[in-house]
């Protein structure tokens, strides 16, 4: 908090943030929250808006007690989405440059050598090409795999065939040698990544996701990758969070398992728009990054 007030006066002096249970809290307008525990938003009767420290806001509309009434805003982080495609990136070309399969023969001390591989004769599918997604498959598509993207509406984006709905879907499915998800979690993108998506995948496709963890049946992936179906997998975001110490991912020599942190929010990046979120709030006017509460992102 004391981070916050420091980065949000030097955009705006006359913001004062007071903590969740002081007696001030009352009088809030807007609350900044990640993931607040239940009940504290309807107990704040002043408040007229909550702004998501992070671009996902799925945690905040899960709650069912969410007041309808109450505009969502969200962070759009330059520097985060930045952070996350690189994330991807170092996740696709340790499995394109096979990067375990030389470190094992490291440690044998063997000098091993596997058959090049021609990025582009390898297609990537980014699922979900917002703010992030965008930047994910532009990345990528600058090192020479053939891009495939898929979100609800249709796209024009230099170097990536845009495709949409189920049919996009199942496209993506059987030509990716990578599907990295980048998808919010919603109503219709929970359990997307089912055992049946699994098994219309290419064989030996490899998963990234660093969206959200329930969009996956873990016991499906698992089986996926057991059974050669998928090369393997690079998760950042899972189920359970942390992941449980005895989850089979852990020890998987295929799954890779990284503690959400393929990015992270700063408030000297993000202050300003903060900052901007609470004034256009506190006018009653259209804050920028405003959340669509029919769709759930
Ligand atoms: P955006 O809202 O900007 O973009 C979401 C994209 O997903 C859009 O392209 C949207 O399509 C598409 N989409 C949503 N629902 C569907 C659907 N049912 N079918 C097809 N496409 C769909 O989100 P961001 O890019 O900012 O963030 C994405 C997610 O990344 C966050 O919600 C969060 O879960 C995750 N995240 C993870 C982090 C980490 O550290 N692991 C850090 C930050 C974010 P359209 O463009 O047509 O609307």
């Amino acid at each position: 908090m004391a981070a916050w007030q420091e980065w949000l006066e030097k955009s705006d002096a006359r913001i004062r943030l007071v903590a969740p249970d002081s007696d001030e809290a009352a009088l809030a307008e807007v609350m900044l929250t990640w993931n607040p525990p239940a009940g504290l938003i309807v107990s704040l009767p002043r408040l007229k808006g909550v702004i998501s420290l992070g671009h996902g806001v799925d945690h905040l509309l899960q709650d069912r007690d969410f007041p309808a009434n109450l505009i969502v805003v969200r962070l759009v982080d330059p520097y985060m989405c930045e952070a996350m495609a690189e994330w991807v990136l170092l996740a696709l070309l340790q499995q394109h440059r096979d990067a375990s399969a030389y470190m094992a023969a490291e440690s044998r001390r063997e000098w091993i050598n596997l058959a090049p591989k021609i990025a582009g004769e390898h297609t990537v599918a980014v699922m979900g090409l917002g703010a992030i997604g965008v930047q994910v498959a532009q990345l990528v598509a600058r090192f020479g795999f053939r891009v495939l993207g898929w979100s609800r509406s249709q796209k024009a984006i230099e170097n990536i065939t845009s495709l949409t709905g189920e049919d996009g879907f199942g496209q993506c499915l059987a030509e990716a040698d990578y599907v990295v998800s980048v998808l919010p979690l919603t109503s219709s993108t929970r359990d997307i990544y089912s055992a049946d998506a699994f098994a219309r995948m290419k064989q030996g496709c490899y998963f990234i996701n660093c969206g959200r963890g329930l969009q996956v049946d873990e016991d499906a992936l698992l089986a996926a990758v057991d059974s050669g179906q998928l090369s393997g997998a690079a998760l950042d975001v899972f189920r359970v969070e942390p992941l449980p110490r005895d989850h089979p991912f852990w020890s998987h020599p295929r799954i890779q398992v990284w503690p959400h942190i393929a990015a992270q929010t700063h408030p000297g990046q993000t202050a300003g728009q903060v900052a901007d979120a609470i004034a256009a709030i506190h006018a009653g006017k259209p804050p920028a990054n405003r959340v669509d509460r029919a769709q759930g992102y």
